[in-house]
Formats: structure tokens, C-alpha cells, sequence
């Protein structure tokens, strides 16, 4: 997928995947039109982490100095970070869409992601909470993507289809996870496609009575 870059500030709107990975998926907006990249450099994914709430300020500040120091390493990084983000798009929505075999490449891509995340991940045990943890200190500028591959297989292995939808609304192509207590939740956001949607479905109406009236 080729998708145009285009300047976007995030906003805690944009965050409405239901998990992070999700919401990693839909930092690309119009994918079921001429899809549109809202990062548009390394400095925009530090944003768009910060608003997601995940990672800790002091390691966002951290990387921010490192892609200071080092802005090309920094742009190669998030050619990796746009790599996984669309293996996974292709993954996840495959999945949602039974559209078996799932894509090799996809699944391939994420598999490396993981294994590169999981070569410098450590096992740690606080009380009773196991975790598999990666840092700033050893993944260096691929701590966001490090961070992101483990968290992915792991939302891949519990990822409750039935609940995951893409949003069809016009330009828009969300995934998300329907947390709604009826599971009838069909757009991302009932104020943004929803509403349009219903404007369009009106405008529609009156246009057709206004048709069946001129016809009299
Ligand atoms: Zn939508």
C-alpha cells in the first residue's frame, strides 16, 4: 500500500482501536479510499505514543534525544515501524474478513518484528505479575516498534474476532474492537462515520422526495 503522507496532531479521537496495535493500524486513515500516513516522521510517532498513554514520558523524552542525535537512524526506524503497522493491517484485517490463506508476506513480516523485539526482550517477575519487558536502554530508537511487535502477537493470539470490525465509513477503514455490551458497534466513532453516514442517508431521502414531488 502506498499511502500519502500528509501533517495530522493527533487527538485522543484518533485512539478508538480498543488496543494499542489497533490504534498503531489506524495512524493510516482512508484506507478503504486513497489511504493517508498521519506520521509524518519520527518526532509524530513519539506524539502519537504519548497520547496513547503506553509508554512512559521519561522513555518518550529519552527517544526524543536519541532521534535528535541521530535523525537518520531515527527515519530508518520508522520505515520499520510503517513495515510492521502494514504487515499487521494486512494480518488483522485478513483475519476479520475469513479471507484465508492469511497473507504470507504479512504474517512473515510480523514474525521477524517479534523475533528482533523477543532477541533483546528480558523476563521479569514483580510479585505475582510475570512480564516480557523491553527498554530503552537496549532497544535504543526500536523501543517503540520492539515494544509494539510483542504487544501485537500478543492481541494476534487473543484478538476476539467476532468482536474485531472495520469501519465502512466513506474515507475511513478503521479496525477496532467492539467493546459495546450489544457487539452492534459499526462504525469507529458514532459522531464522525456514523453521523455522516446518517446525514448522507437523509440528504439521500430528501433528495428523493424531493424527486417524487417534482414528479406530481
Ligand atoms: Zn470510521
Amino acid at each position: 500500500m502506498v499511502a500519502v503522507v500528509r501533517t495530522h496532531t493527533f487527538e485522543q479521537r484518533d485512539l478508538i482501536g480498543g488496543h494499542v496495535v489497533l490504534d498503531l493500524v489506524n495512524t493510516v486513515t482512508a484506507r478503504n479510499a486513497e489511504p493517508v500516513d498521519w506520521i509524518d516522521g519520527y518526532p509524530r510517532l513519539l506524539q502519537w505514543a504519548a497520547l496513547t498513554g503506553r509508554f512512559a514520558a521519561a522513555d518518550l523524552t529519552a527517544l526524543q534525544h536519541l532521534a535528535q542525535t541521530d535523525p537518520g537512524t531515527a527515519a530508518q526506524v520508522l520505515d520499520l515501524t510503517r513495515e510492521l503497522r502494514e504487515a499487521l493491517h494486512d494480518l488483522i484485517t485478513a483475519l476479520i474478513l475469513h479471507d484465508a490463506p492469511a497473507p504470507a508476506e504479512a504474517v512473515s513480516q510480523v514474525e521477524g518484528h517479534w523475533k528482533r523485539a523477543a532477541a533483546g526482550a528480558r523476563l521479569t517477575v514483580h510479585g505475582d505479575t510475570p512480564r516480557v519487558q523491553v527498554g530503552v536502554e537496549t532497544s535504543g530508537l526500536e523501543y517503540l516498534n520492539h515494544e509494539l511487535a510483542l504487544q501485537a502477537v500478543d492481541l494476534l493470539r487473543a484478538l476476539p474476532l467476532e468482536r474485531t470490525r472495520i469501519c465502512p465509513g466513506q474515507r475511513c477503514g478503521w479496525v477496532f474492537i467492539d467493546s459495546s455490551r450489544g457487539g452492534r458497534r459499526r462504525w469507529c466513532d458514532m459522531a464522525t462515520c456514523g453521523n455522516a453516514a446518517k446525514g448522507r442517508t437523509h440528504y439521500q431521502r430528501k433528495k428523493q422526495t424531493a424527486r417524487q414531488l417534482g414528479d406530481r
